[in-house]
């Protein structure tokens, strides 16, 4: 494998220096850089602007154990593990539980509002495999709420500079150190050398031909990593939400309705009127998010329509409009009144467990490299995400990081500013039509995928991969193709050694 892209040498692209750099500009990234000591020099890079990031589209909120009467920090630890299928990390979910409550407060200091009673009690949200009421929300547009504010003050710092609409092309490494990012401005090469460097690029959603995710998400940081040899983790473990608005003329980026509506009352129906949760699970339409989507696909196997029907008609439309404004005018612009008519909905890729292997302190396998949010698997996730869980674990470790550099900073030697890192290789394309690799994706490593659809699909990948030209210049989308076939290999490789160990028979939950 190549350890870069494309050719460079630093000594002779502009060179930039600076204490911390992070990469991206989602919830992860914004909090940590707030998070960090003023007297360092911080630049935000990312591709998209930050309202083009998931956290911006995040809808129900964040979980958290506020309701002291009615939850326990015990509770919603067992939530976590038992909707993880066992396979999360323990220690991780316990600083998790145990440090939820305090990020949500150091949020307010910030500024963020979050929906209260009169008295000043949180109004809590339910979700799936949550046994009780502990989302912690701002109306149906958490996301956007929290990042208006982070952003707000992020601008505000002195010391924070956000760059957007730039694209980081890879880390650069230095004997097993990682010493700064190679980025894509308006197609010049650049080069920024710093202390400590942070993943926050977000998961990867759009190697899927239908997504969630905000258009930019590809799995670039972790494509990063793995091009320089860093570990990852739980590769397969790939999150379908149930609920996504059916709309048969669309591809690419779909829209969530979220489990919240579930959460306060609506109810799954099949093409004949048949309610099927209640026969599988004993949360019913509220059970673990990889158990309803299974159910949703048997459904869509047995019936004619590709989509089953969420009904909420039971509450009215000024309820409706008041608790899911969102969620209510994105269904009105499609003809569907919330308060009269059904919701058509189907699974679709939605959020990533794996990704680039961290510690409790965000602390990647390559020295003075962190990874926070959706990019880094830190193990809380396990194999199933219990719902709200995201936006917490980027908090949660994003301020573990920045504690940790806090203590290091000043006790470590920083780089050298003049360290030359040249790459001879020349950059290659891969011909393949992305269209094309996205929907082998959504057709053989879907939630009903088998042994023999994985060992196809690798096939394909793999002939693909046989398939490309030497280039002399290398865009965006070819880099962002090359990154997304990277981590599709590494997703099928992961499948095929934890279930080969097992079972022939690969059933994906
Ligand atoms: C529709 C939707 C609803 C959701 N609702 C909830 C919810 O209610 N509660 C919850 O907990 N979770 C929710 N999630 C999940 C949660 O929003 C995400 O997991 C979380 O916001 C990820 O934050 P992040 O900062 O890691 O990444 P993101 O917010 O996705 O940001 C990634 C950043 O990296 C940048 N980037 C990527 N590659 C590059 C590159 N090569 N160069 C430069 N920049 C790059 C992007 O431009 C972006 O700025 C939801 C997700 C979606 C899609």
């Amino acid at each position: 494998m190549r350890d870069y892209v494309i050719p460079f040498d630093t000594d002779n692209i502009p060179k930039e220096y600076v204490d911390v750099v992070i990469v991206g500009c989602g919830v992860a990234s914004l909090y940590t850089a707030l998070m960090l000591p003023d007297n360092l020099n911080i630049t935000i890079i990312a591709k998209e602007t930050y309202k083009e990031t998931n956290s911006y589209l995040a809808q129900g909120g964040v979980a958290a154990p506020c309701d002291k009467e009615n939850d326990m920090k015990e509770l919603f630890f067992n939530d976590t593990l038992t909707c993880g299928r066992g396979e999360s990390d323990v220690e991780a979910v316990k600083i998790l539980v145990n440090e939820a409550v305090d990020n949500i407060l150091n949020l307010e200091n910030l500024g963020v509002k979050f929906d209260k009673d009169k008295t000043g009690k949180y109004l809590l949200g339910k979700e799936g495999a949550h046994s009780v009421s502990r989302i912690v929300r701002a109306g149906d547009f958490t996301g956007k709420s929290i990042m208006e504010v982070l952003y707000n003050q992020v601008e505000k710092s002195k010391n924070i500079t956000i760059r957007e609409n730039i694209f980081v092309v890879d880390i650069l490494t230095y004997k097993n150190k990682c010493v700064g990012i190679l980025v894509l401005d308006n197609k010049n090469i650049k080069s920024i050398l710093s202390n400590y460097i942070i993943l926050s690029s977000g998961g990867i959603g759009n190697i899927y031909e239908h997504t969630t995710n905000a258009k930019g998400i590809n799995g670039d940081g972790i494509a990063m990593v793995l091009r320089a040899n860093g570990a990852v983790s739980n590769m397969s473990y790939i999150q379908f939400h149930p609920t996504v608005f059916y709309d048969s003329s669309h591809n690419g980026q779909s829209f969530l309705i979220s489990e919240a509506v579930r959460g306060e009352g609506a109810i799954l129906y099949n093409e004949n009127g048949e309610r099927f949760m209640e026969k599988i699970h004993p949360m019913k339409d509220l059970a673990p998010r990889d158990i309803v989507s299974s159910a949703i696909i048997e459904q869509i196997k047995k019936q004619i329509a590709p989509c089953v029907y969420l009904d909420i008609t039971h509450w009215d439309e000024e309820a409706l409009r008041l608790r899911f404004p969102t969620i209510f005018e994105f269904c009105m612009s499609k003809n569907i009144n919330m308060a009269e008519d059904l919701i058509p909905v189907a699974p679709r890729m939605h959020y990533f467990m794996g990704g680039i292997k961290v510690d409790i302190n965000g602390q990647t396998s390559i020295d003075n490299l962190y990874a926070s949010g959706e990019c880094s698997c830190t193990g809380v996730h396990g194999k199933n995400r219990l719902a709200s869980n995201s936006l917490l674990e980027a908090l949660v470790f994003g301020r573990r990081i920045a504690r940790n550099i806090e203590s290091k900073y000043g006790k470590s030697t920083k780089i050298d500013k003049n360290i030359r890192i040249k790459n001879n290789d020349s950059s290659y394309k891969i011909l393949q039509d992305r269209s094309s690799i996205t929907k082998w994706m959504e057709q053989y490593f879907g939630i009903d995928r088998t042994y023999y659809s994985v060992k196809h699909l690798e096939t394909k990948i793999n002939n693909i991969l046989n398939d490309t030209i030497e280039i002399d210049y290398c865009s965006r989308d070819d880099i962002e193709k090359i990154n997304a076939v990277m981590v599709i290999k590494a997703i099928i490789n992961d499948e095929l050694n934890k279930k080969l160990s097992k079972n022939n028979l690969i059933n994906a939950n």
